[in-house]
């Protein structure tokens, strides 16, 4: 439920109606907005009723919220969110490119990428320390070396990191070591993670699962939201259908649903969306043409050694070219690079 307040409404009103909301043993939320405040109420709904909260004089419109999120519905927060990496934009009118290996591989692999992504105009560097591979005979990540790979890299080029975590045990010690957590698809509904995740305040880029609902992915999001975290990131990276022409199809139609559902950054993942490297690029500026806050894109030094990823990978003079041709498309939709 969200109470719109009136201009005039003073913060001694405000904290008066949250102590109500507070009395029925709902959690009240504070929203100032430029022009008013908005109070939220989180939890069961049907016992605000007996407030008669409209009846209050600083009170200008009680209105339910129908979607089964809350917290990241745009119904609660009508403008975008903005969430920094570091010190790295993503949303509120900005196009922000995170790029890197799908794993690190090792010190001189990872440096190499950073720089050339860096160069090119990329904001982030992507680096997956642990690998959740299809097969468990395939490259699984250097673990905690690769963290202190990622680290020592982004020491040296400045560029924020952004790593997977897949189990609540390795939370703190990825904290340590990157700038933002990257939930993969494979992990979008391990509800333990993302509420450990909540926990934390580094920002979260959470993906969409392989056969998850757009829905699902919002629920997803809720969770670490309503933890206390509300630096959230979306990810629509692909899902599975009867399609198999292509590595995953990815759903570009979620992109403007969740932007008009979800104030959150939402960004587009064209790697694992297609898993072809030449079918990357259309894509790419296909999701900055449908109002994507920015993508993740995977870029190798030498994708045909890579150890993970490498048939998707873009060669480094790719993603530059690639840069060059999103300026254009970003331009049109009214963004910035940021
Ligand atoms: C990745 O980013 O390398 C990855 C494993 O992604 P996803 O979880 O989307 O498959
Ligand atoms: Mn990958």
């Amino acid at each position: 439920m969200i109470i719109i307040l009136k201009p005039e409404a003073s913060q001694q009103d405000a904290n008066e109606i949250m102590s109500l909301i507070e009395s029925k043993h709902l959690k009240p939320l504070y929203l100032p907005g430029v022009e008013r405040v908005v109070l939220g109420a989180i939890g069961d709904e049907r016992v605000l009723g007996s407030l008669h909260l409209e009846n209050h004089p600083m009170v200008e419109e009680v209105k339910q919220i129908l979607a089964p999120y809350k917290l990241v519905s745009r119904e609660m927060h009508h403008a975008d969110s903005i969430v920094h990496i570091g010190n790295v934009p993503f949303g509120g009118g900005k196009f922000t490119m995170i790029a890197g290996p799908c794993a690190v591989e090792s010190f001189d692999q990872l440096k190499a990428a950073a720089l050339a992504v860096k160069a090119a105009g990329a904001r982030c560097l992507r680096g997956g320390a642990y690998k959740p591979r299809s097969s468990p005979y395939s490259f699984q990540g250097l673990e905690v070396e690769g963290l202190k790979i990622l680290f020592q890299v982004s020491k040296e080029t400045g560029l924020p990191t952004v790593t997977e975590v897949v189990e609540v045990a390795d939370v703190d010690i990825v904290a340590q070591y990157a700038d933002a957590f990257q939930v993969g698809a494979r992990n979008m509904q391990n509800f333990r993670l993302l509420k450990a995740l909540g926990q934390s305040q580094k920002p979260v880029i959470l993906k969409r699962g392989m056969a998850a609902k757009v829905e699902d992915l919002l629920l997803a999001a809720e969770y670490i939201v309503a933890e206390g975290n509300s630096n959230v990131i979306l990810c629509e990276r692909g899902i599975r259908t009867f399609e198999t022409c292509t590595r995953n199809t990815l759903d570009l139609n979620a992109v403007p649903y969740v932007k008009e559902k979800s104030h959150l950054p939402v960004i587009v993942d064209p790697s694992h969306g297609t898993g072809v490297r030449d079918y990357v690029t259309p894509m790419a500026l296909a999701a900055a043409a449908c109002g994507a806050d920015g993508l993740i894109v995977e870029v190798h030094p030498n994708p045909k050694v890579a150890l993970s990823d490498g048939q998707q990978s873009l060669f480094p003079h790719q993603f530059a070219t690639l840069m060059e041709k999103l300026q254009a498309i970003v331009n049109v939709v009214g963004k910035e690079m940021a």
